[in-house]
């Protein structure tokens, strides 16, 4: 080899050398999670909302990366379902079952931050955590430590690192701000990968818009969900009774101060508590002329309203995001993932809030992109849960989970469009009863067409709907002799998936886990 040859040699390797320790040759990942967004207030999943409040942001990442149709919360509850993604882990084995009396999270478990932090990726957390114990895993977290670690939508108080500070703003542009900094700011020297948590707590309770959104839908009727006026017939102990309803907002959800006469603190808490009045009536209505009807569907534009508000802001700050990461260069080799801990009701079946394992609570958003590696504009439609979040993120970046990690990586489902070897069914269970909302205690199982759930709390209820007769779970066909085959094969799946995910104890534990004050995190447990 000639000498000037020897020379190019030794100067590629160095080039390449260099690039190797300048590029991360793992993927980067940006988590970024919302609170209680449905996927139905997401355009690029469509629904009634998707032309009058479009989400163009969250949008693109479909457009660019895979969309899933039917990711499902095994949990529908914030803390439970955050515990269960950072685990992999169902409910009864990682251990936080509950949000009101439901304890803190065991931080000295697996978690999925750990394990990237263990394989050399610099780690960060922004915004909702609200899981009781401070985050670890993390080289670097700011979360919303007010009102019972839900957080104030202005001027939240965030802990950094430990130390808590209040911030002056709106949470979710805040928030934004801290992940954008924190990008900005770290070393990218070292050649680390990063994992981040973007997590806003936005569009959760009480949905205070950002001040410019304050009257963004202000000259528009917001169209009214086709099960708004479920009466409950055929599920009277199950959905025809909690409090959830139109009927239970109270004042302070519908943005009305309350009236100048009222000055005594007790006083002033119980007006402020007016919508909680479960079979005794309809609640409180705005005033004197309104029909119950009409306060209902009044009721219900001040909820959409705020909310989808809310959501604007949350797609404008992705939007920023993303723009971050073209401008770096990073939106390359970043994987850009974004869900919400669980769906919502929009007004479905009458109600806000969450908690059933019908469907618009059950499904999660999510959607996926890695340039080059998952197909742009893809659909699909394998039944995943939020046991699979934290193997599949890990799959990505090629780091092994361990045993104890209970879903499986859906890595293959997107890049292949298939995985030959995956479930046909999920596994759902909820506990917490009576507060918040009165939701009876369930179980069930749902496959690609079928649902059974089993409520037991205080109740023996069965139900099983056809969602391909009955997309909308209005007729609960469970005693119909057509369906008793189907059924009992169903029941035998679900006991298979209690046994084979370690939950096949006895309906007297279950109900104990459910009476059992666990401890708290502080107010606004909900
Ligand atoms: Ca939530």
């Amino acid at each position: 080899m000639s000498r000037f040859l020897k020379f190019l040699v030794v100067i590629s390797m160095l080039v390449w050398s260099c690039q190797e320790v300048t590029k991360p040759t793992k993927p980067n990942i940006l988590f970024i999670m919302t609170d209680d967004h449905a996927s139905h207030a997401i355009s690029a999943y469509g629904g009634i909302y998707d032309e009058i409040a479009p989400t163009p942001n969250i949008d693109r990442l479909a457009k660019e990366g895979a969309l899933l149709q039917n990711v499902f919360c095994t949990n529908a509850i914030c803390g439970p379902s955050r515990a269960t993604i950072l685990t992999g882990k169902f409910s009864h084995l990682n251990g936080y079952y509950k949000n009101h009396l439901g304890g803190k999270f065991d931080s000295t478990q697996w978690t999925f931050p750990w394990a990237f932090q263990q394989n050399g990726y610099q780690t960060a957390l922004f915004g909702k955590w609200h899981l009781g114990t401070e985050p670890v895993g993390f080289d670097y977290y700011k979360y919303h430590n007010n009102q019972g670690q839900q957080g104030t939508y202005y001027d939240p108080i965030y802990n950094e690192n430990g130390v808590n500070k209040v911030e002056k703003g709106y949470a979710t542009t805040l928030t934004a701000n801290f992940a954008i900094n924190w990008l900005e700011q770290r070393s990218v020297q070292t050649g680390q990968p990063f994992m981040m948590m973007l997590q806003f707590k936005a569009p959760h309770r009480k949905w205070q818009p950002e001040e410019k959104y304050m009257d963004l839908f202000e000259d528009i009727t917001m169209p009214i969900p086709r099960t708004f006026w479920d009466n409950y017939e055929g599920r009277e102990l199950t959905a025809g009774d909690t409090d959830m309803t139109m009927d239970n907002f109270d004042p302070r959800d519908m943005k009305i101060s309350p009236p100048d006469t009222i000055t005594d603190s007790l006083a002033l808490s119980r007006w402020g508590e007016m919508g909680y009045k479960r079979g005794t009536g309809v609640g409180w209505l705005p005033n004197d002329t309104m029909t119950i009807q009409e306060a209902r569907e009044w009721k219900y534009q001040r909820y959409i309203k705020d909310y989808l508000a809310c959501v604007r802001s949350v797609d404008d700050q992705i939007g920023r995001v993303l723009d971050y990461l073209d401008e770096k260069g990073l939106a390359e080799n970043t994987i850009v993932i974004y869900t919400s801990d669980q769906g919502f009701y929009l007004g479905d079946h009458g109600w806000y809030d969450k908690r059933f394992m019908y469907e618009p609570s059950l499904r999660m958003p999510f959607i996926m992109r890695y340039p080059g590696v998952i197909p742009a504009a893809s659909v699909n439609h394998d039944l995943i849960t939020n046991v699979d979040f934290a193997p599949t993120l890990l799959d990505f970046a090629g780091i092994p989970s361990p045993d104890e990690v209970q879903g499986k990586s859906f890595r293959a489902n997107l890049i292949e469009g298939r995985n030959s070897d995956w479930r046909e069914a999920t596994y759902y269970h909820y506990y917490e009863y009576p507060f918040w909302h009165h939701v009876q205690p369930h179980y069930g199982i749902r496959n690609e067409r079928y649902k059974l759930i089993h409520f037991y709390y205080d109740i023996d209820i069965w139900e099983f709907y056809d969602l391909k007769q009955d997309p909308d779970e209005l007729n609960n066909v469970y005693g119909n002799p057509e369906y008793a085959d189907l059924i009992d094969q169903l029941k035998s799946e679900l006991q298979k998936l209690q046994q084979q995910y370690e939950d096949d104890i006895s309906l007297d534990s279950m109900r104990v886990l459910t009476k059992t004050n666990f401890g708290i995190i502080g107010g606004g447990d909900h």
